[in-house]
């Protein structure tokens, strides 16, 4: 047997360099470069194939096959051993190409003679733009070396190939593998708001400027250099005493600095930087391979790792590039801020006045992140898979919160039509300004009173730009989360003070803490769960752990001398759960009279109905409660069995559906027959359509994020509210999946304003 892959894959790369660097055609370069590739490899046949308008595979340049076949021979999506590679993006390496099940006979090739095939994907960012293959006469494996030679000739060839250095891509009839061409993402749309900016990558992917090695002997100490920081930067974070790591955070790290350490992933760097990558291209490239397998992969916990390993990489990359310091770079004026994933701290690191927009792979519309983003009236879109690989930092993009379009690097016409819905919303806003100090009555009188949803000092100013009743859920979770620590008992009582001052005479519902579930405190001590969102939460939390809530208590009444405290307790299941708490909230009464503090006038303490059995007791539950508040976002979950986090099923069920409107109708009736009454606050409270289908079942308090409280009022404003009664009573007894539809069709016959 021929030694194979004689000079190594370094020498190879230098020559595909010096081929790229003359000033020939691109076609007299994609030449040489297949014989020099084949020379290198001792093989008989070296082909490229790219991607054209569409799927297409294309025979770009061959050493070996009919030169005749050259821009001939098009392999249609997925066809032969060439569409398998480009389908898969994974190397097929055969000894006997032609007994492959996949394999397609192309006369034209000339390739009858051919046995052995190695083929490997010309991929860059999860994208196959095209596919680099080797053949030889005789039926021969090709070695592990051999494969990982070309597919790093490949890597180098899809970064000159994405950066147009051979051919202007657009005239070539393949805008698609360019990469400043547009594209549009079709997400969902979770906080209101159009804008136009540009791409601020929360995560930024770290430049790889240089990916050909001059001296791989540097490289390898470089790359060591930068593994030996970046341990130590893990290892002090675990040993850091100040962050008091335990449980689960204490578990994440540990996994973390483990992956730090692991000799296989230092190793397979290392091999990289052997075939002639620079440092960095090496770490890419792992990289690259990771991702490619994870993401076939459905196993959440690997997915997670897969995150990790992720985060290291991006890590090891700063310290490879010296872009450790740059993190903290100045935003843009008009940021859009893209990730594939980001929590509510996160979101809250960026100054407000900078952002214009933020745009997710995942996010459902009640996580916490799309809630901090609705509270800053920064517009959100989701569900935009792949958006991270393709999105630059600096590409201008337009987003659409209420679509749930995105387009990236939008033509001019994209871009001045946005502006125009920037305009017409402008209007809007200000339409809903006329109705800002007006009742929000329904044309038969009825009265609904709408209340708007908080949890940081940022919400405030809009309770009275809203024109909002009061605050209906102060999530008072939200200060907990985005805090490095536990806020002390004074720091507290000052914040609740400040948020109770600066709504003036309105009233405040402060839900006390609402832990657990996908909130989590990033300091706390929280053991992993399987079942998180039927876990260890809320009020569970506050009776295993009473000081919590004791010392939240006392922070309350500090925080509200002489006022009427409303005190909210969150995902109640039973009666006896609600009784134990208030008990501890009355000894916080008792406490603060006992040390002769000034007292609130009145407290009230209320039940948040979130948990399907407590509907049962509603009786019970209004006997020991002043106040019952429906949690629709975690009750309906509940019901439907929806983890209200998972993207995949959050959206499955349409919320506006007979069984959802059946029970809430059963909740307010059966309020009603004690006297009694509740209110919603939801997400479902903010959407004109589902509030006008609450409000016909006879809710009379909503509750919601600023930002809707107009378009609810208009609607209401157009509405008769004994005929929507009627109309929703009949829609319950339904079996549709959803009934959106008929209750838009019924608003616009009516003239209901549903904007
Ligand atoms: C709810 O569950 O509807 C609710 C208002 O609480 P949160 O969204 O904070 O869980
Ligand atoms: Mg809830």
């Amino acid at each position: 047997m021929p030694p194979v892959a004689a000079q190594g894959p370094r020498t190879l790369l230098r020559r595909l360099r010096e081929i790229m660097a003359e000033k020939a055609s691109a076609q007299s370069r994609l030449d040489k470069l297949v014989t020099v590739i084949a020379a290198n490899m001792v093989a008989e046949v070296c082909s490229i194939y790219l991607r054209r308008s569409g799927k297409t595979l294309e025979l770009f340049a061959t050493e070996g096959l009919n030169p005749g076949a050259v821009h001939r021979t098009r392999m249609k999506s997925g066809e032969g051993l060439v569409g398998l590679v480009a389908e898969t993006g994974e190397p097929v390496n055969l000894s006997d190409a032609p007994s492959h099940p996949r394999f397609s006979y192309r006369p034209e090739t000339g390739e009858d003679p051919y046995h052995s095939f190695l083929g490997v994907p010309i991929v860059r960012g999860g994208q196959v733009f095209g596919v680099l293959t080797v053949q030889n006469r005789a039926a021969r494996q090709y070695a592990e070396e051999e494969v990982e030679a070309l597919q790093t000739v490949a890597m180098v060839l899809a970064e000159i190939v994405a950066q147009g250095v051979l051919f202007n891509l657009a005239e070539l009839d393949e805008p698609e593998l360019s990469l400043d061409r547009t594209r549009k993402f079709r997400g969902e749309g979770l906080s209101d708001g159009v804008a136009v900016g540009h791409v601020v990558l929360h995560q930024p992917r770290v430049k790889v400027e240089k990916m050909i090695a001059d001296n791989p002997q540097e490289e390898l100490v470089r790359l060591e250099a930068a593994i030996g920081v970046l341990r130590s930067s893990v290892d002090d974070m675990l040993d850091s005493s100040e962050l008091d790591l335990t449980g689960e955070s204490r578990e994440v790290i540990e996994t973390f600095r483990m992956f730090a350490h692991d000799q296989g992933w230092r190793q397979r760097i290392r091999d990289a930087v052997h075939t002639g990558l620079t440092a960095e291209a090496a770490v890419e490239r792992v990289q690259d391979e990771m991702r490619h397998k994870v993401s076939r992969l459905n196993d959440p916990i690997l997915r997670e790792r897969a995150h990790d390993l992720e985060d290291l990489a991006r890590r090891l990359l700063r310290h490879l590039t010296g872009d450790d310091e740059k993190m903290n770079r100045e935003l843009p004026r008009d940021a859009v801020l893209i990730a594939r994933a980001m929590g509510p701290a996160e979101l809250l690191d960026y100054r407000r006045d900078r952002l214009q927009a933020l745009v997710l792979e995942e996010a459902a519309s009640t996580s916490h992140v799309a809630i901090v983003a609705r509270a800053m009236g920064l517009p959100l879109v989701s569900d935009t898979k792949g958006i991270t690989d393709a999105a630059r930092a600096g590409d201008l993009v337009a987003v659409d919160g209420e679509t749930g379009e995105t387009h990236l690097r939008p033509p001019q016409d994209v871009v001045a039509a946005f502006e125009a819905k920037r305009w017409m919303r402008a209007q809007r806003v200000a339409q809903f300004a006329t109705v800002r100090d007006l009742p929000a009555e329904t044309k038969d009188g009825v009265h609904i009173r709408l209340m708007m949803n908080a949890g940081l000092m940022l919400d405030m100013p809009h309770l009275h730009e809203s024109g909002a009743d009061g605050i209906g859920l102060f999530r008072t979770e939200l200060q907990f989360m985005i805090g490095e620590m536990m806020p002390r008992l004074k720091d507290q009582a000052n914040f609740y003070r400040e948020i109770l001052d600066a709504a003036g005479d309105k009233p405040v519902v402060f839900r006390t803490l609402d832990l657990g579930g996908d909130k989590v405190l990033p300091y706390a001590r929280f053991e992993r769960e399987e079942n998180p969102a039927l876990g260890w939460r809320a009020i569970r939390i506050a009776l295993d752990r009473p000081a919590l809530l004791r010392y939240q208590v006392r922070a309350l009444l500090a925080a509200s001398d002489r006022k009427v405290l409303r005190i909210l307790l969150p995902m109640v299941s039973h009666v006896a759960e609600f009784n134990s708490a208030r008990a501890l909230v009355d000894r916080e009464i008792e406490r603060a009279r006992l040390l002769g503090q000034t007292q609130p006038r009145q407290v009230l303490v209320g039940a948040m109905l979130e948990v399907p059995a407590l509907m049962f007791m509603l009786p019970q539950i209004m006997r020991s409660a002043d106040f019952v508040s429906i949690g629709s976002n975690d009750l309906l979950s509940l019901a439907f069995a929806v983890d209200r986090t998972n993207p995949r099923v959050s959206r499955r069920y349409d919320m506006l559906n007979p069984a959802s409107l059946t029970l809430i109708r059963q909740i307010v009736r059966s309020a009603a027959d004690c006297g009694g009454e509740v209110s919603l606050c939801g997400e479902m409270a903010g959407r004109p359509l589902d509030a006008m289908a609450l409000v016909g079942l006879g809710l009379r308090t909503l509750s919601m994020s600023p930002g809707h409280i107009g378009p609810v009022k208009m609607m209401i404003r157009s509405l008769n509210y004994s005929e929507t009664a009627q109309f929703v009573e009949k829609l319950c007894g339904r079996a549709d999946h959803s009934l959106r539809g008929r209750l838009a069709a019924f608003a616009a016959e009516r003239g209901v304003v549903l904007k």
